[in-house]
Formats: structure tokens, C-alpha cells, sequence
């Protein structure tokens, strides 16, 4: 069996048009969606994000800010940054880009950004909501890999997923998206024994490690969904997930490519929360 791949690239292009069209509603009522990107140091990988995350904005009609700062910007000049990103009318998301430098208490950041404007989803206040099921934003990862399962129209409802890693940005919310949605879920971390048998009897298997290959064939249940959250590079540099793709497509019903899966469509998600959160004010 060859499984159906759920392309990213392509729904994110859906979804977008989307938000293109709801940007230009509001624009037109004078409350053009914006989204402040903050990015400290020079991380080569964040500036590909910070730059990919303005150019969606520039090309699907929302305002965007990017805010580039040394490596060693104190920690109070961050935050008085923050406060005035949350005081800005035409703001409605701040965006921090994570990791932070050593010295600066990436928490308190966080903590720092008002919860209608936390389009990632990550302050304590949004986990919360999202924790007792009232949602204010949910964070874009999650968010995309529920879209990705609505794209196929899978039942969710009653299905049994099991969700491998349990950070706060992917893992625990993507559980809690998940549970919400009626399925019956397993939280996997690095100390979880025996990996395979949880994995096995999933039929939505979300992998998100950043461990190459973790996931192999013969840990999927033959139709199963199989989500590839996993950003590696390979032995000759070229990106790719936390599952074997070639073999496990042979088990799987259905499969996220890396690249060309999930992280098109977190970016996709990002300018959603953004929409959402310019629609309230
Ligand atoms: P993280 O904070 O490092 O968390 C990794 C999680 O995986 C932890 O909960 C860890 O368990 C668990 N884990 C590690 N080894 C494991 C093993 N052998 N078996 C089972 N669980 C294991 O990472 P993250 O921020 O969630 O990101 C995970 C991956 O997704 C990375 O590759 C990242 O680049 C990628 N990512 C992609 C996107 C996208 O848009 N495509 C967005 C965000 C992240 P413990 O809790 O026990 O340590």
C-alpha cells in the first residue's frame, strides 16, 4: 500500500487565499491585520523563519513589522519593546522568535506579551484557555495539523492518536487539540518504553522529536495517519522529518512530506491567529 500524502504546500495555498481575502475585509474597514516579528541575535535558522513569516504576511496583505536586534540586547530593553508592540493599534500579533539568547529569561518574555496579541499561543494564559477548551489562539503547529486532518475529513472523533513529544510549543497542545477533537490520546517523551508499542496502535501517529528516523515502518499501524512534525538535516544536509518516509508511505494511509508538510503549515496557521486576532479588536 502506497499512502496518500497530505501535501502542505498546497492546502496552505487554500487556506491563504483565505487570509488574503479577510485581510483585504479588514483593510478595507481601516484595520489592516499586523504582526510584529521580534528576532535577538543572528541564529542562522531564525532568520529563514522571521523572513518567510514577513514575506507571508507582505504577499497575503497583512502589515508586518520586523524587529532585528543585536545578541546582546539586555533583557529590559526586550521588554520595554514588548510593551510597546502591545500598546500599538496596529499591531495584533507579537511574534517572539525562539530560541533566545542565554541571558534573557525567554519566559518572562513570553509572559510580557498581552494574551490578545500571543498569536503563538504560548503565554501560561493562552495554555490555560486551551487547557479547559476555550481556545484563544492555538498554536500554529498544532493548529496546522488539525487542518491537515480536516483536509482529509479523517474522524478524528473516537480515534485513537498518539502524539510523540511533549514540548510546550507541539506535543502538549497538540494532545490537547486532539482530545478536544474526541480522540483518544497518548502522550510519548524520551523516557516512554517500548516506543513502538503506543506508536503501533495509533491511527494518528503526530511525530515531533527531532530525532531522524525515531519513527520507522514497522512502528505504524498499516492506514494509519501518519504527521511528520520533525525538522532534521541528513547526512548530506538536505531537511527532513522524524520518520522514515520511504518506508513507513508503504504502511501508512496517509503521510506528511518533510519539507512540503507541517511547516508550510505553521506559517499558514500564524497568519490565521493574526486574521483571528485583528477580527476581535
Ligand atoms: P523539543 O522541545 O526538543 O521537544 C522534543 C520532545 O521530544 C520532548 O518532549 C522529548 O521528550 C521528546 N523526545 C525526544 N527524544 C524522544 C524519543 N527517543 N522518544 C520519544 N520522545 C522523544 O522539540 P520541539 O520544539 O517540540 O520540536 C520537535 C521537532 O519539531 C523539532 O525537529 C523541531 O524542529 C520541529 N518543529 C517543526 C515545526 C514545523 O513547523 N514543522 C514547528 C516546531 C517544531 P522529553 O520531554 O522527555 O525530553
Amino acid at each position: 500500500m502506497t499512502a496518500q500524502l497530505i501535501n502542505g504546500n498546497l492546502l496552505s495555498q487554500t487556506i491563504r487565499a483565505d487570509v488574503a481575502k479577510r485581510a483585504a475585509a479588514l483593510t478595507a474597514r481601516g484595520r489592516q491585520p499586523g504582526l510584529a516579528v521580534v528576532l535577538v541575535g543572528d541564529n542562522p535558522a531564525s532568520q529563514v523563519y522571521v523572513r518567510n513569516k514577513v514575506k507571508a504576511c507582505e504577499d497575503n496583505g497583512l502589515h508586518s513589522v520586523m524587529e532585528k536586534y543585536d545578541g546582546d540586547m539586555t533583557e529590559a530593553a526586550l521588554l520595554a519593546r514588548i510593551d510597546a508592540l502591545n500598546k500599538d493599534p496596529k499591531i495584533h500579533g507579537i511574534l517572539v522568535q525562539l530560541p533566545l539568547p542565554a541571558h534573557i529569561d525567554a519566559h518572562k518574555v513570553i509572559e510580557a506579551i498581552a494574551p490578545e496579541k500571543d498569536v503563538d499561543g504560548f503565554h501560561v494564559s493562552n495554555a490555560g484557555l486551551l487547557m479547559t477548551g476555550q481556545p484563544l489562539f492555538r498554536p500554529c503547529t498544532p493548529y496546522g495539523v488539525m487542518k491537515m486532518l480536516e483536509s482529509i475529513d479523517y474522524p478524528v472523533r473516537g480515534a485513537n492518536a498518539v502524539v510523540v513529544g511533549a514540548s510546550n510549543i507541539v506535543g502538549k497542545p497538540q494532545a490537547m487539540l486532539l482530545l478536544q477533537a474526541g480522540a483518544t490520546v497518548t502522550i510519548c517523551n524520551s523516557k516512554t518504553r517500548d516506543l513502538g508499542a503506543h506508536t503501533r496502535r495509533a491511527d494518528i501517529l503526530v511525530v515531533a522529536t527531532g530525532k531522524r528516523n525515531l519513527v520507522t515502518a514497522d512502528m505504524v499501524k498499516p492506514g494509519a495517519v501518519v504527521i511528520d512534525v520533525g525538522m532534521n538535516r541528513d547526512d548530506n544536509g538536505k531537511l527532513c522529518g522524524d520518520v522514515d518516509f520511504e518506508k513507513t508511505k508503504e504502511v501508512a494511509g496517509w503521510i506528511t512530506p518533510v519539507p512540503g508538510g507541517v511547516g508550510p503549515m505553521t506559517i499558514t496557521m500564524l497568519l490565521v491567529n493574526t486574521i483571528e486576532a485583528a477580527e476581535r479588536t
